[in-house]
């Protein structure tokens, strides 16, 4: 039984974030742990409701009152079972998931205040490492059958881990030189440190998986090849083909990069890699683009000791608070995301696209225009508005504009995988391709999307392989490939 009052004797509160002049100092996490006494107070904000809409907004369906409550009980070794049950890697999604689940927490209703759920599960799991809870999981016997991963990030390695307990012998191929997918090298060190995939890994290896990094499926080993070595074949290679800005004038100047090309580039400094080619350090930064890709570009960009920042939207500036006749409660709402990037510097200008790259050989400014947006027939219209050209000081540009789908071609065209027109990988219910035996899951079918849904696509295709190898009795799996997220059609 909840405590009844709870969310009426406390409000939200999370842990203060490091102070910004500490934290641009270094790459180091912007949390610090938030204490017992806090988490143990915001679980009991949780009313377990008879329907709990946060259960179905999560696409891993995580049992969300069952470990508040446990939390508020101090039932910590309990709590951690509970969130294992539906989530292989909870030190993920706590730190770094947008938490869809708050969005339709019902204290949310009304302009209320959310109970803080990743908040909770991230201390829950932090806790059971640090307590030694979280041991590898062997399966008791092998099922004599193999399976190729390809792509170790979220996505591959839920799958890997799946289907590792089921006895399965499962090869991770990554062509990177290091595991974990955008967790590694595309997300920065002050949103997730490093020791919290290295942690994991030696977890699932532990549990039997193997892994080859340093290897493109496609190119190193052909797709014919994997294929002899093992009886299925999971895809898993995200959806990391990067969108440009081909057509508009002066792109070809000095100064222009893709996000990926900034991010990666430094996030391989901090991991003891060479000092980055491209660097941010006394430049007047623009970065195109609203979403992840560009906060993080941001962070680094003032870790790195930028001039000034200057982050462009194409889209106008979302309200404060949900638009209810918009994305009534509990659904997910177009509201205005600041990250804690955000807090430390730099300008957000909305509703403007760039006209032109000016300079000479290197890019000296941005032409900028105030544009409308509109949607017809499916397609963005985007309108300038006349007299409202200007130009931004710019000697770095940043292109974080999106992926249109996966890059993993070469591999695609051995397998005889079609692409679909947006560069994902369609599949059946069961999660295979129409090649048979070969299987897909994460950004690779549904598009860039979230860790929580590589997660959860990589859990119900590790399902499929175990259906299609004929393991003994099912895995679970939390969604279906045409799965939405709540009150999407
Ligand atoms: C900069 C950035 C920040 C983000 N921040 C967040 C965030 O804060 N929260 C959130 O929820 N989501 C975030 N995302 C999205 C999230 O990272 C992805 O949705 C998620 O990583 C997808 O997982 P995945 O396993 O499908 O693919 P990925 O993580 O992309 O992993 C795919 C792996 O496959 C490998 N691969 C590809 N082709 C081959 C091949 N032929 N052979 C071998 N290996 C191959 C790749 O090298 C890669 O390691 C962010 C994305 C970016 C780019
Ligand atoms: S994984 Fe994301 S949606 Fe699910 S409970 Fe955690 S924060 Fe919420």
């Amino acid at each position: 039984m909840p405590d009844p009052k709870g969310f009426l004797r406390y409000d939200r509160r999370l842990p203060r974030r490091r102070p910004v002049s500490v934290r641009i100092q270094d790459w180091r996490e912007v949390y610090p742990p938030a204490g017992e006494a806090l988490i143990r107070e915001q679980a009991a904000r949780c009313m377990d409701c008879g329907v709990p809409f946060c259960h179905d907004a999560c696409p891993l369906g995580n049992r969300i009152p069952d470990w508040n409550d446990l939390v508020r009980t101090d039932g910590w070794d309990t709590a951690i079972e509970a969130l294992h049950a539906t989530n292989n890697f909870p030190e993920w999604t706590g730190r770094l998931c947008p938490a869809p689940c708050e969005a339709a927490c019902v204290l949310g209703i009304g302009g209320g205040q959310p109970v803080t759920i990743k908040q909770v599960e991230v201390e829950i799991i932090d806790r059971a490492f640090d307590a030694g809870l979280v041991a590898p999981q062997p399966a008791p016997a092998p099922s004599g059958r193999t399976v190729a991963v390809v792509g170790s990030g979220p996505a591959g390695l839920a799958a890997a881990q799946q289907l590792a307990r089921a006895g399965h012998a499962v090869t991770v191929y990554e062509r990177d030189d290091a595991l974990g997918g955008l967790l590694r090298y595309g997300i920065p060190d002050f949103k997730l440190e490093k020791q919290h995939i290295d942690r994991r890994l030696d977890q699932l290896r532990a549990e039997g998986v193997r892994f080859v990094a340093g290897v493109d499926v496609g190119r190193d080993i052909s797709a014919a090849k994997l294929r002899e070595r093992h009886d299925a074949v999971l895809l898993a290679c995200g959806a990391l083909a990067g969108r440009d800005m081909p057509t508009t004038p002066g792109r070809a100047k000095v100064g222009i990069h893709r996000a990926m090309e900034h991010l990666v580039a430094a996030n391989r400094a901090v991991a003891g890699g060479p000092e980055p080619a491209i660097t941010a350090a006394g430049r007047h930064v623009v970065i195109i683009g609203g979403g992840d890709t560009a906060a993080d570009c941001l962070g680094v960009a003032h870790r790195q000791g930028a001039a000034a920042v200057t982050q462009l939207d194409i889209y106008p500036e979302p309200p404060s608070t949900r638009d209810e006749e918009r994305d009534p409660w509990p659904v997910w709402p177009w509201i205005l995301r600041s990250y804690p990037a955000h807090e430390e510097g730099g300008e957000r200008v909305f509703a403007v696209a760039v006209q032109e790259f000016v300079g000479d050989d290197r890019v000296r400014a941005i032409r900028l225009a105030e544009v409308t947006v509109e949607r017809h027939e499916g397609r963005r219209i985007v309108t300038p508005v006349p007299g409202t050209e200007r130009e931004l000081p710019a000697d770095l540009v940043l292109l974080a504009i999106g992926f249109s789908g996966t890059d993993a071609v070469a591999a695609l065209d051995q397998l005889g995988v079609p692409l679909d027109p947006s560069g994902a990988v369609d599949c059946g219910p069961d999660w295979q391709t129409g090649v048979d035996g070969v299987f897909v899951a994460g950004d690779m079918h549904r598009g860039a999307s979230l860790i929580v849904w590589a997660i959860a696509e990589g859990r119900a295709a590790a399902a499929g392989v175990h259906a299609y190898l004929g393991g003994d009795g099912s895995l679970p799996a939390p969604v279906t490939p045409g799965a939405q997220p709540l009150g999407r059609r």
